[in-house]
């Protein structure tokens, strides 16, 4: 990552943009910029050699006015908590934008899941689980995967969660396996919403999406299904990377073949038919649409100055310091935010939790085209707050917004003594 912003203070700055354009008094903004609740862990498992080891862990509870907690668990070695709060506070005003009936949470544990068995990787999780018990539930704090965790992880969650409780509650987490209650469409979701906001995007800046040129930073899950959605729409993918570096090829690659490549080998280096390139050369590329869906502050102020896309659609949470921001408004490049463009993953948790509680599946197109009614939704209403109140840059419309409807909510709980 190219800077050291915390991520916790770029979530604070954000806040603060959008407060200027709303009306509330600073004691009621004040509460929106801390978490109501962080539980911090140490989990002592142990190893398949006998040996013990201990894991730092966390789950931050944000904010609860709309709704249960909600979002997902990390296993990253570079976890903190800072990186959870802000996590935590992106997914309340994320769920809030696109108006699903939650408020936001996010966890994470401190490790590099490379490094362990799939059995270490077991006792681990379901150590977390049985520690996240007393907090989570249904209709409490409902988490769901994130970098480094998928539907494995969240079977296990489950199913700890309802041995212990000596129920069943499917609901408990989402991004589950469909044989354990997971939606169909959940897997590609955050994706989806990256395209459907590219989509609308240059139908209102642009003549449309076809034939637009597209860089994706971070080949993962997000940034894959981004990628092969917009490549499906007509655009043309010219570079994407993962952590071992970037490829390009300037007539278009064929994602598909990349992705079955980094299957293969573990990354997208290397990959038929490209050519190398560093992950600089990426962010910097000269293209109309710039993805970046790796992790927080991959790009900064100085490299914000740098930068040649001509619109940013943000699939990572947070890949942006609020530095960068500041430049791009100011030379005049539309950034569609996160908690936009990735609230995909979250809308269709929505809808498997949904689907749980009454105990009925939905198909793959129900899911698609409901998500994709609540995107385009979200994306009219932000584009109508920032006509309607003149603001600055579309992040901030977003935040106005969600930030609304959070104080909508909290105002309307009334006084409690
Ligand atoms: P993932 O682990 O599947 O993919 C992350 C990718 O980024 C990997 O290919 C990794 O190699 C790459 N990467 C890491 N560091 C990099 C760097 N410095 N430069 C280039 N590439 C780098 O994770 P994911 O689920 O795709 O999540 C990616 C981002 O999207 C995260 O910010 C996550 O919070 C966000 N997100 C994901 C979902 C979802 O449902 N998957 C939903 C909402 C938000």
């Amino acid at each position: 990552m190219s800077t050291d912003a915390n991520p916790f203070e770029s979530l604070q700055e954000q806040i603060d943009d959008a407060a200027a354009f709303l009306d509330a008094d600073d004691g009621v903004l004040e509460r929106l910029k801390h978490p109501e609740r962080v539980l911090e862990l140490t989990l002592t498992v142990e190893m398949d050699d006998g040996s013990l080891e201990r894991f730092p862990a966390f789950r931050s509870q944000f904010n609860g006015d709309r709704g249960p907690y909600k979002g997902g668990i990390r296993y990253h070695p570079g976890v903190t908590r800072d990186e959870v709060k802000a996590l935590s506070g992106w997914m309340v005003y994320k769920c809030a934008l696109v108006d699903v009936p939650y408020g936001g949470g996010k966890g994470g544990i401190v490790i590099d899941p490379a490094e362990y068995s799939a059995a270490e990787l077991e006792r681990i999780t379901r150590s977390f689980a049985a520690e996240l018990r007393p907090i989570i539930g249904e209709d409490l704090d409902i988490p769901a995967p994130d970098v480094n965790t998928g539907q494995r992880e969240m079977n296990w969650i489950k199913d700890t969660y309802e041995t212990l409780e000596n129920t069943t509650a499917p609901g408990v987490v989402t991004g589950k396996a469909p044989s354990s209650g997971g939606s169909l469409g959940r897997v590609r979701a955050a994706g989806r919403s990256v395209m459907l906001t590219a989509r609308e995007a240059f139908d209102r800046l642009h003549d449309g999406v076809e034939g637009a040129t597209v860089a994706v930073q971070g080949y993962g899950n997000a940034g894959y299904v981004a990628a092969s959605l917009l490549e499906a729409e007509g655009a043309e993918v010219v570079a994407v990377s993962d952590s071992s570096g970037a490829v390009h090829d300037t007539g278009g690659l064929d994602t598909e073949a990349v992705k079955s490549h980094k299957r293969e080998t573990g990354s997208v280096a290397g990959a038929p038919g490209t050519e190398p390139w560093t992950n600089e050369d990426l962010l910097t590329a000269d293209v109309d649409l710039l993805v970046p869906a790796a992790l927080e502050n991959a790009v900064d102020g100085p490299l914000a100055r740098e930068m040649e896309a001509g619109m940013v659609v943000e699939a990572a949470n947070g890949p942006l310091t609020p530095a960068a921001d500041d430049v791009l408004a100011e030379r005049g490049v539309p950034v569609f935010p996160d908690i936009l463009a990735n609230a995909g993953g979250v809308t269709v948790s929505y809808f498997e939790w949904v689907q749980n509680r009454q105990r009925f599946s939905w198909t793959r197109e129900r899911v698609n085209e409901e998500l994709e009614r609540v995107i385009t939704d979200a994306f009219d209403g932000l584009i109508a707050a920032h006509e309607a109140n003149d603001l600055p840059n579309f992040r901030t419309a977003a935040y106005v917004v969600a930030i609304r409807r959070v104080l909508d909510a909290y105002r309307e709980g009334g006084e409690w003594p």
